[in-house]
Order: structure tokens, then sequence, then C-alpha cells
């Protein structure tokens, strides 16, 4: 797979820093790059850096969390000027809501006896739930992640609070100001029946969207279909993201997709020649 439009690095919830994963990706194959962290543009030049040394392409991306209907959806942002001060600001926001959330699950998790995880807040980088997890798995209260979000992270446990993200239609909207396209990432990952991830591709299109996620990991051939489908049906086009964290077997590493269903729109259809839209 010559495009890899959906990937985390350290800044965010990902495991390595923006050089080793431009290094990764260019070894797998990876030809033009996006690395798109939750709410943080902070690693895009570092990535680009290395790209311009390897010779591969990095598009700057972004994924926003966004609301919809009260559930939490992303949105990724490819080919944003980082730099945009609308952007800037919608992140400065963003970033503030998740350490007023991580304040609080910090104090729930003290409430609940489990010791002072304080020291997750002062991270370089975004704080993640994710982040909050590898304290539980290093302090011995969870085997692993998986055990981490559902007994002590997901909604219902002791440590979920909402946060206070950006609307749907503002997320989309701040991405389009900033010059880049909206990609819905990984429709199938909200768990809504067909009618409601109907309402909300609608919404998404309505507003400005301009991309499906339609090849993404963990999908079978059936399900890619159906997405490639809905992409057509409200006039959206397609992209292509591994949303890889870390390099570990059971996930696919960057590059390790499948291409595009032939009859699908790419989202880069229409990107100016490349050097204009890279940095
Ligand atoms: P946040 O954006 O801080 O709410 O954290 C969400 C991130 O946690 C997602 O981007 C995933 O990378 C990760 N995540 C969500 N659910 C799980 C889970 N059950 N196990 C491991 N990681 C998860
Ligand atoms: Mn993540
Ligand atoms: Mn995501
Ligand atoms: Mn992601």
């Amino acid at each position: 797979m010559y495009y890899d439009l959906h990937t985390h690095t350290d800044w965010s919830d990902g495991t390595l820093d923006p050089a080793a994963l431009v290094a990764l990706a260019a070894a797998a194959g990876v030809r033009v790059l996006a690395v798109t962290d939750h709410d943080t543009v902070a690693g895009l030049e570092e990535a680009g850096q290395a790209a311009r040394r390897l010779g591969i392409d990095l598009v700057p991306g972004v994924e926003i969390s966004a609301t919809w209907q009260g559930l939490t959806v992303h949105v990724v942002g490819l080919g944003i000027d980082p730099a945009h001060s609308g952007l800037v600001a919608g992140l400065a926001e963003l970033q503030e809501a998740r350490l007023v959330r991580a304040r609080r699950i910090v104090a729930a998790f003290k409430g609940a006896g489990l010791g002072d995880a304080t020291a997750v807040l002062e991270r370089a980088g975004i704080v993640s739930r994710v982040h909050l997890a590898d304290w539980l798995v290093a302090t011995g209260h969870a085997r692993d992640h998986a055990a981490a979000f559902r007994r002590f992270l997901a909604r219902g446990s002791v440590g979920y609070t909402a946060a206070q993200w950006l609307a749907l239609e503002d997320a989309v909207a701040v991405i389009g100001a900033a010059g880049g396209r909206a990609v819905l990432a990984h429709p199938t990952r909200y768990r809504l029946s067909g009618g409601r991830l109907k309402q909300l591709v609608d919404r998404f299109a309505e507003s400005g969207g301009a991309a499906l996620e339609v090849v993404t990991a963990g999908l079978d051939v059936g399900e890619t279909g159906r997405l490639a489908r809905l992409a057509a049906r409200y006039g959206l086009q397609a992209s292509v993201g591994s949303d890889f964290h870390k390099p570990l077997p059971w996930r696919l590493g960057p590059g390790g997709l499948p291409d595009l269903p032939a009859d699908c729109t790419p989202v880069w259809t229409q990107w100016p020649i490349r050097s204009t839209v890279l940095m």
C-alpha cells in the first residue's frame, strides 16, 4: 500500500517518536504518509524532516476529537496548515479539555484508593486515556490496556468522565479553514446501527466533510465494501489509514493495508501537486 493517511506518534498516544514512525512507514513501503495525532500537530515538523531525508511525502494531519449527538467521533484532517490560527485555537481548547478530564480521572482514581497518577498529567504531548491505562498497568491495577479500559476508564467505570470536545460541525469547519480535507475516521468503530451511521455520515457530509475512511485496520472485505457504498451514496471520497499506534504483531504496521475498492474516489484525487500540499 502506497498511502497511509492515519498514524500516531508519541506526541499523542502512539509509542514511536515522529522520526521512528516515518522510518518504519518508509521501510514498509509507504510513499505518502499522513501523521495524524489526536488533537495536536506538535510532531509534524520532525516528521516532515524525517520524510524529506527518506524521500517520502509527509501529509500534515491531525485527528480531532469531536462530539455528535453525545457520542465521541474522530475527524482526521489531511493537508492542514498546522500554523493556521483557527486550528491552533481549536487544538488548544481540546488539549485543555483533555487536561480537565485527566485531572478528574486522577482524582477519581485517588478517591477509589488506586493511588496517585498525577505524574501522567505532566507529559510533553497530549494526555490521553491511554496514558492513564499505561499507569494502571504499571501499578499493577490492570493486566493490559484492554482490562484497564474495561475496568477503570470505560463509560460506567470509576474513571469515566465525558470530555468537552468540539462539535462535529466545528471540527470539520476548522479543518477546512486550515486548508485541509476532513475524513470521518474508522466509521465502524462507533458501534452504530446502520441507520444511525447513515445519520452521522449525512451530517458529516452536510458539514463539509470530504471523505470516509474506507480502508482501516481490522475490517474485512464485506465491511470495506459497505463503507465504499456508503461513501458513494453521500458523495464522499475514500481514505486509507492504518491508525497505527505501536509496532505490535497483532496490529498492522504502517502500510500493511489492502487497497481501496476500485470504484472509490480516493481522497488524494483532487490534491494539488504534491509539493504545495505537503510540508
Ligand atoms: P482518548 O482520546 O484520550 O479518550 O483515548 C482514546 C484512545 O484510546 C483511542 O484513540 C485508542 O487509541 C485508545 N483506546 C480506546 N479504547 C481502547 C481499549 N479498549 N483498549 C485499548 N486502547 C483503547
Ligand atoms: Mn489513539
Ligand atoms: Mn480514532
Ligand atoms: Mn487514530
